[in-house]
C-alpha cells in the first residue's frame, strides 16, 4: 500500500540475471558518491535559533545552474561509461540530500555526509530498448550493452501498461510498468479490529495487516498511570482533577491516531467501500473475555466514523464472524492466534479467517472451498527472488499466505 498523489501507478517485478555488472555498478556507486561529496562541499550553512532557542546550523544546498554546470562537468571526468548516468547521479544524489536534509532538521539525522552503500543503478527509459521480449541497456555508447531476456518472464502475461525505469543490481533487474490508475474501479475490503491490529481482507489487495500497536500504547500508559493515582485519589480529592486531564489527554492522543489512521486508509484505498462490524448490543453489554479481543468500543467506534467521513462505511453482522471457517463455513472454537478448522483442515491467521469471513458478507456470498481458492489466487503477486508464488491452495496446513500478511503497515510515527 503506497500513498501517492500521481495518478499512475507503477508495478514492479525482479528477475535474475547473470551478467557480470559489478565493474559497471562500483563505478556509478563512486560516481554517486562524488556527486554527493561535490554538492555536499556546496552547501552554505547559516546558523538559527530553533524554538528551544538552541543554535543550529542550517544547510542551503546549492542549486543554480552555474553550480549544476560544473557539477556534471566535475563527474563527466574520467566516467568512460554513456552520459546519462552522470545526469541520473545528479538527480539520485539530490534526492539523497534533500531526504537528509529534512531528516536533519527534524533532529532524526546528524550533521554528517550521506554515504552510497548499495550498488544499484536507475535506468531511465531513454537508456535501453525492447524489442521481442529483450531489453537491451546501453552500458557505453554503441560499444557495451547489457541484454537482458524477459521474453519468458511469468508476469508478462500479467503486467500492464508501459515499461518504465529499470533498476538493475549484482543479481537482479527491477522491471516496472507504469499504468494509469483507474478511477473507477471500486472495491470492497472488509475489516476485522483487534487490540493490537486492523486486519484487512479483498482479493484485490490480499491480506492487509495495520499496526495498532501505538494506539494499545496510548492506553496501556494510561492505564498504568490511572492506576497508580486512583487508589491515593480516594483519600485526596484533588487528584481527580489529575484524574480527568489524564482521562482527556488520552482521548485526544487515541483520536488523533485514528483520525491519522483513516485518512491513511481512505487515502490508500481510494474508491473501496470499508466493511466493519457493527457493535451488537450483546456484545456491548457482554464485557467478558468475548470482547477483549476487540479494541476499546469506543475507538472502533471512532475508526468507523472517521472512516465513513472519508469513504463508503457498510456495517456488517458480526455472528460467527471469528467462529465460522472461511472455507466451508463450519462453525468451530478457535483458541489463540490461528484458526483450525476441525471440518476441512484450514489452518489460518485468526484475524485473516474473520477478515474473509466479513468480506464474503460484503458480497452476499457463503463461504465454499472453490471460492476460497479463487479469494487466495488473486494476490499470489511475486516474490522477492522473481519467481511466482507456489501458493497452491491444496497445502491448506503449510500456506505461509494464510499466517503472514501480505502487507504490513505501520502507517506513521505518532509520539
Ligand atoms: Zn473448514
Amino acid at each position: 500500500m503506497k500513498v501517492s498523489g500521481s495518478s499512475y501507478q507503477v508495478r514492479a517485478y525482479n528477475i535474475r540475471h547473470r551478467h557480470e555488472a559489478s565493474e559497471f555498478l562500483e563505478a556509478y556507486r563512486r560516481l554517486l558518491q562524488k556527486a554527493v561529496d561535490e554538492i555536499w562541499a556546496g552547501i552554505r550553512w547559516i546558523e538559527k535559533h530553533d524554538r528551544k532557542g538552541r543554535r543550529r546550523l542550517i544547510p542551503i544546498i546549492p542549486k543554480d545552474n552555474n553550480f549544476k554546470h560544473s557539477l556534471r562537468n566535475i563527474l563527466l571526468e574520467g566516467w568512460s561509461y554513456s552520459k546519462h548516468y552522470v545526469d541520473s547521479t545528479i538527480k539520485q544524489a539530490y534526492s539523497m540530500l534533500k531526504s537528509w536534509r529534512r531528516s536533519y532538521i527534524k533532529g532524526e539525522r546528524r550533521r554528517e555526509k550521506p554515504v552510497v552503500r548499495k550498488r544499484f543503478v536507475r535506468i531511465k527509459e531513454t537508456l535501453y530498448t525492447y524489442k521481442d521480449g529483450k531489453i537491451k541497456v546501453s552500458i557505453k555508447p554503441h560499444e557495451e550493452y547489457l541484454v537482458f531476456d524477459i521474453s519468458k518472464a511469468w508476469f508478462l502475461s500479467r503486467a500492464r501498461g508501459e515499461l518504465g525505469e529499470l533498476i538493475l543490481n549484482e543479481k537482479y533487474l527491477t522491471v516496472t510498468f507504469r499504468f494509469k490508475r483507474e478511477r473507477e474501479i471500486r472495491g470492497k475490503i472488509a475489516w476485522d479490529c483487534n487490540e493490537k491490529s486492523l486486519d484487512g481482507f479483498s482479493p484485490n489487495t490480499g491480506w492487509i495487516r495495520i499496526d495498532l500497536t501505538k494506539l494499545f500504547h496510548i492506553h496501556r500508559v494510561y492505564e498504568l498511570k490511572r492506576r497508580r493515582l486512583q487508589q491515593k485519589a480516594s483519600k485526596k480529592p484533588s487528584l481527580r482533577k489529575v484524574l480527568a486531564k489524564y482521562s482527556k489527554r488520552e482521548k485526544d492522543r487515541a483520536k488523533d491516531f485514528i483520525h491519522k489512521l483513516t485518512t491513511f486508509i481512505a487515502r490508500s484505498l481510494k474508491g473501496y467501500t470499508h466493511g466493519f462490524e457493527y457493535l451488537s448490543k450483546n456484545r456491548m453489554l457482554n464485557s467478558s473475555k468475548k470482547h477483549n479481543r476487540n479494541i476499546s468500543k469506543s475507538d472502533w467506534k471512532t475508526i468507523i466514523t472517521l472512516i465513513s467521513y472519508k469513504s463508503k462505511v457498510v456495517l456488517l453482522n458480526p455472528k460467527n464472524s471469528t467462529k465460522g471457517c472461511s472455507r466451508c463455513g463450519m462453525v468451530n472454537a478457535p483458541k489463540g492466534a490461528s484458526y483450525v478448522c476441525e471440518k476441512c483442515g484450514l489452518r489460518v491467521d485468526r484475524q485473516l479467517n474473520a477478515a474473509i469471513n466479513l468480506y464474503l458478507q460484503m458480497e452476499g456470498l457463503p463461504p465454499t472451498p472453490r471460492l476460497f481458492k479463487e479469494l487466495m489466487m488473486g494476490w499470489s503477486g511475486f516474490t522477492l527472488t522473481g519467481e511466482e508464488a507456489d501458493e497452491g491452495s491444496n497445502e491448506l496446513k503449510r500456506s505461509p499466505k494464510l499466517m503472514n500478511p501480505k502487507s504490513h503497515v505501520s502507517p506513521f510515527k505518532t509520539t
